[in-house]
This record gives structure tokens, C-alpha cells and sequence, in this order.
């Protein structure tokens, strides 16, 4: 089969792969129809990991139809279209218990790979290096899916593909940021980046109940699309100063919940001297309030505010990939067209086109939010 595969840094290729086959009686196969370029992929692409190897195949969020199944599998069939959560879990370690999918003890294949220094390794995720269990990913013909009766999900007749494709990550990455935010009815919410994730968050900080959802980027088109789909008031950092209207359209105090969305820069760029949206969140959020951090930042930071957390009595809490328990009322919502994702896939290309979705996505051209790939 045809898959994209990372080949160097900022380079990628349709290669001929193998195809993907029953390894265990919990997998199924399925035959990819969408798949979305993800902002965890960026650093990827870049080459910014040690264990990425020539021909990993990409690819986090997608959709497609079941074609095999394996004997252990209950809830799907051959024919099934069905949605396939980006986090790889077991379903029944203490953490799935919990809902906590994106910290299954089990479904990392290679849990040797744990670092003492960051601790245990965290769930498998599709097209993703060695270090995140090697589970090769959707920009692909086909994918093996472990443990499918956890992490596919049937998709509602109502939701067409082009919606339904974000219900692997993007949308339950932005639902997970306002339940770790814990948002209130009446509450403010600042979101840092306009991607499909801080859109999204944006999205389901409005249907928590948020009186006010502000979202800070620079890219016009992606303002427009925060305010036009999720209802949000946008905020260009290059022409306000976000700081004060922050404190200006909360009250006086700042935002009660405070999500940062954008990518983290390389540790040597995250310098005292440099302005950074997590930094900017921390001095941002009101006394008491809550500041959530999406997304991975490799390694370690110097010149976080940490003084700021104690002394204003924030709650920091971070996720860098959504779990899966939501996915089920996410799809029921886009049949409800209650959350719309479309509009996100600005760009709709052949995967033989994937190396240039990706130097859209990368560059942000041509108003590239996200870039979907069809086999
Ligand atoms: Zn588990």
C-alpha cells in the first residue's frame, strides 16, 4: 500500500509500505477515507526526535472503514465506518479505568523506552516515533487499529467525513483543555492559538457555558474562523495588547481559564527574553483561576513564572493528547451540528499530494489551518 512517510527533516514521500496485518485478536485493519495533519506532527516533521525513523509513517488523526476483524473484537464489523481516537489504550488498566486513556499503562508498545527523567511513558498514539509506541499512522491506504473495541468509534449516519475525521483528536483535545480547565457557566476563557485545537477549545468552552471565550493569534483568517464558528471574541496580538484587554473584558481580574494551544518552541528558544504564550497565560489568569497547557514541550523550561502559580493560587494542568471517553458525545454533537469542524479543512488533497499539504500546514499558507489527505 501507499503511505506518506518521514524521511528527513522537512522532507516526506509516498512510499510503497507493507500492508498492515491482524497482530493481535483485539486489532482490526481499516481502510483510511480522511486523514488530518496535526500540530504534534510539526516537530515531527521538523525532525525534532531522536527516535523518528526513515519510512515512520504520519499521521494521528483519521477515519475509515473496518475491513478486517480480529476474533476478539465485539463492536465492529467489516463495513463499519468508524472514527479512530489519536491515543492507542488498552481499555483496562488502572488509568483506562479512570478515563485516563492517554496515560494507558499497556498500549505503548515499547514501555523500555521510559525516561527517568520525564518518568513512565504515557498511551501509544498513531504516527508517531518509537517513543510514543511506534503505532505506524493514518496518511496511509490502511492502519492497524489495537484494541479497536476501545478506540474506534462508529460514525452517526448524520456526520459526513470531512466533519467527522476531528473527532479522532482535535475535538477531544479542545474538550479535554475546558474540563481540565474546569469552565463554569459565566466563566471567561482566553485561548492562545487559532489552530483547529484552540478553535475547538474555544468550541467547547462556549458549550460548558463560558460567558466570554477570547482567542489570541495573528493569522486574521484563523481569527475570523474562531469568531464566525465558535462564537469567540478574537484578539490580534499584534495590534492589541493582550494583557490589558484581557484584564479589560474580564472584570478587572483576568480570565478565569486560561488554555494555551500553540506549540511549544525548542527549550534553547524558551528564554526569559522572549515573549511566550505560556508565560503570557500564567501572568494573564485571575487569582485562584485555572491555566491549562496543551500540547508537548520537550525537555525542560527555564523562566516559567512559577512564582506566579503559588503566589496567585493558580492550577496549572497539561495534557498532550486527548483521552477517548469523549469521542461517543462529540460525534453525537456534530450530528446535533452543534460543533462543526469542517471549516477546518481549508485544504482537501490526494494523499500521493501529502508532502505538499504538509509545507502548507507547516508554513500556514494560503490560510492552511489543516490540510486532509484522501487515499
Ligand atoms: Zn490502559
Amino acid at each position: 500500500m501507499r503511505a506518506l512517510c518521514w524521511v528527513a527533516a522537512d522532507e516526506l514521500a509516498v512510499h510503497e509500505v507493507p500492508d498492515p496485518e491482524l497482530r493481535n485478536e483485539r486489532d482490526v485493519i481499516v481502510r483510511v477515507r480522511r486523514s488530518a495533519t496535526a500540530g504534534g506532527d510539526l516537530p515531527l516533521l521538523a525532525g525534532r526526535h531522536p527516535l523518528l525513523r526513515s519510512g515512520d509513517v504520519l499521521g494521528a488523526e483519521f477515519l475509515g472503514e473496518v475491513v478486517e476483524v480480529g476474533p476478539g473484537v465485539r463492536r465492529h464489523r467489516g463495513g463499519d465506518r468508524v472514527v479512530v481516537g489519536a491515543s492507542v489504550a488498552c481499555g483496562g488498566c488502572w488509568y483506562c479505568r479512570q478515563g485516563l486513556h492517554s496515560c494507558c499503562d499497556n498500549a505503548h508498545a515499547d514501555q523500555a523506552s521510559d525516561d527517568p527523567d520525564r518518568g513512565h511513558s504515557d498511551a501509544g498514539c498513531f504516527g508517531r516515533p518509537r517513543a510514543a509506541g511506534g503505532f505506524a499512522g493514518g496518511h496511509a491506504e490502511y492502519v492497524r487499529v489495537p484494541y479497536a473495541d476501545v478506540s474506534a468509534f462508529p460514525v452517526p449516519d448524520a456526520v459526513d467525513d470531512d466533519r467527522a475525521v476531528f473527532a479522532a483528536d482535535a475535538a477531544p483535545t479542545g474538550w479535554l483543555a475546558a474540563e481540565l480547565g474546569a469552565v463554569r457557566p459565566g466563566d471567561v476563557v482566553a485561548v492562545w492559538g487559532a489552530g483547529a485545537v484552540g478553535q475547538l477549545t474555544a468550541r467547547a468552552a462556549v458549550l460548558h457555558g463560558a460567558a466570554r471565550v477570547l482567542v489570541v493569534d495573528r493569522h486574521e483568517e484563523r481569527l475570523r474562523m474562531a469568531e464566525r464558528h465558535s462564537g469567540a471574541e478574537p484578539l490580534d496580538y499584534r495590534r492589541t495588547d493582550v494583557a490589558a484587554e484581557l484584564r479589560d473584558r474580564s472584570g478587572g481580574r483576568g480570565p478565569d481559564v486560561c488554555v494555551v494551544t500553540v506549540g511549544a518552541p525548542p527549550p534553547e528558544r524558551f528564554a526569559a527574553d522572549r515573549p511566550d504564550a505560556r508565560r503570557e497565560a500564567v501572568h494573564a489568569c485571575r487569582k485562584g483561576g485555572v491555566v491549562v497547557l496543551l500540547g508537548g514541550t520537550d525537555g525542560f523550561v527555564d523562566a516559567f513564572p512559577l512564582g506566579t502559580v503559588t503566589d496567585r493560587r493558580l492550577t496549572l494542568r497539561g495534557a498532550r493528547r486527548p483521552d477517548l471517553r469523549s469521542v461517543p458525545m462529540l460525534l453525537d454533537r456534530m450530528a446535533r451540528d452543534e460543533l462543526r469542524t469542517e471549516h477546518l479543512a481549508t485544504h482537501r488533497l490526494p494523499l500521493a499530494h501529502g508532502p505538499e499539504g504538509y509545507a502548507l500546514f507547516r508554513d500556514r499558507a494560503d490560510g492552511c489551518v489543516r490540510a486532509v489527505f484522501t487515499p
